[in-house]
């Protein structure tokens, strides 16, 4: 069942579902795209309507975010749970080590990808790690990328530019690369790289992410600007229904 939340259709689906629903996108031979939308995203949206697009085209789009969580509890429509992408993608990884599923890694800081990829190979000995890529290149590299990728013929693209480039950067070519699944994940790399510390698991349970990541990276307080003004959004729409 997809929910509709300020115009984004949002599976609602738990962890484990979606992670069998990705299995499926892997096996249809499309050229898939997973979007874990976040409060963030969805806010810059409504202004920017071209972000809108690759939301409603995505084959599966995630509640990413303690405030999309809530947001579908106003709309009279919940998700069952919060699937962020750095979860997803971790779930993803024992399946993909006993399906011998190619992965490929785009982003974050030169070495960072082939950080993760060893500390993924280290957990996952026959991971099939078939590319890795920095994130700081620049357009007119895009299409040295994009064939690199189409070589080494992943399953799996996580691709870790920030949102909402990351979005739209695999709107842009997933039709080329010819990829069966395809998704964002943010500073995932960085994380699992060991570069970045998670919030900790009491800060997300109490759905304080936001602050745990606001002190770990201070430069984020511009940007988390926009969860008041969400939250009054989803407030008017949903219980005041103005
Ligand atoms: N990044 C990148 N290229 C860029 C901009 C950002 O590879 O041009 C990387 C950055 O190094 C980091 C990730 O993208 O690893 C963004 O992490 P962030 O936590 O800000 O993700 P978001 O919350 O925006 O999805």
């Amino acid at each position: 069942m997809r929910v509709n939340l300020l115009g984004a259709a949002i599976d609602s689906l738990t962890m484990q579902e979606t992670v069998q629903r990705v299995a499926q996108l892997v096996k249809c031979g499309k050229s898939c795209q997973i979007i874990t939308l976040n409060p963030e995203y969805l806010y810059r949206a409504q202004l920017q309507p071209e972000l809108m697009e690759p939301v409603n085209r995505a084959d599966l789009v995630t509640p990413d975010g303690a405030g999309i969580v809530w947001a579908s509890r106003m709309a009279g429509t919940p998700v069952p749970e919060r699937v962020t992408g750095i979860d997803l993608m971790l779930h993803l990884m024992p399946m993909a080590e006993k399906e011998g599923w190619g992965i490929f890694l785009l982003g974050a800081a030169p070495g960072v990808a082939e950080a993760a990829a060893e500390n993924l190979r280290k957990q996952y000995p026959s991971l099939n790690i078939v590319g890795t890529c920095h994130g700081y290149f620049k357009e007119v590299e895009e299409e040295d990328i994009v064939s690199q990728i189409k070589a080494a013929q992943p399953h799996l693209l996580f691709v870790a530019l920030g949102m909402p480039k990351q979005e739209q950067w695999i709107y842009k070519y997933k039709d080329r690369l010819g990829v069966p699944v395809s998704m964002g994940v943010g500073g995932s790399l960085d994380v699992i790289a060991g570069r970045m510390q998670r919030v900790s698991p009491w800060l997300r349970k109490l759905q304080l992410e936001w602050l745990g990541r606001l002190i770990k990276e201070p430069r984020r307080w511009r940007r988390q600007l926009v969860l008041p003004k969400f939250a009054w959004l989803v407030i008017k729409k949903y219980v005041l229904k103005l």
